[in-house]
């Protein structure tokens, strides 16, 4: 367990991640992190977002309505979340919701998403790939990192590059 924690540290101390409230903020756009042990067929997924990618507004959600729009929209993210970060599917990963939420700030909001990764498999056996979610237009890039023990990698999406797969385990 230390060393995941020290994994979220790293990240943490990372220009794209400089605090909870100080982060970049970027319309559009979204960042995953992948954490996991050597060896670990568990993995601790994190998922943020500008609201605007997600829920189609960043002011916060006060009728009745308006929280219930965006209570579906968090729901939807959920149901499609493993259509666009996709793990192996022969890892045959479950993903487990910690918590999911909005964080207003301002004028401005952020989706932030807890996931844990249950699978068959150590991860290191498998990739994992990324890319733009036709169900959520308004999300233009994803920047991806994925610490899986000692390896460290990153791959961004975007409208020119729209799939990115990272290998988990060591190159062949
Ligand atoms: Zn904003």
């Amino acid at each position: 367990m230390t060393k995941l924690i020290a994994a979220f540290v790293f990240f943490g101390l990372t220009p794209l991640n400089v605090s909870a409230h100080e982060r970049t903020h970027v319309h559009g756009l979204a960042e995953v992190s992948i954490a996991a042990e050597a060896g670990s067929r568990t993995a601790m997924v994190t998922f943020e977002a500008s609201g605007d990618s997600i829920l189609g507004t960043e002011r916060k959600a006060k009728s009745a309505q308006e929280k219930a729009a965006e209570k579906r929209n968090l729901e939807r993210l959920e149901k499609n979340l493993p259509a666009f970060v996709i793990f192996d599917p022969s890892l045959a990963c479950l993903w487990q919701t910690k918590e999911l939420k909005v964080d207003t700030h301002g004028k401005h909001a952020d989706v932030e998403g807890t996931f844990e990764i249950v699978c068959q498999t150590p991860l290191e056996q498998g990739s994992v790939r990324v890319q733009l979610a036709s169900a959520f237009p308004s999300l233009v890039g994803i920047k991806v990192q994925a610490l899986i023990g000692p390896r460290q990698r990153s791959a961004t999406v975007d409208a020119k590059n729209s799939v990115a797969t990272i290998k988990m385990g060591d190159d062949k």
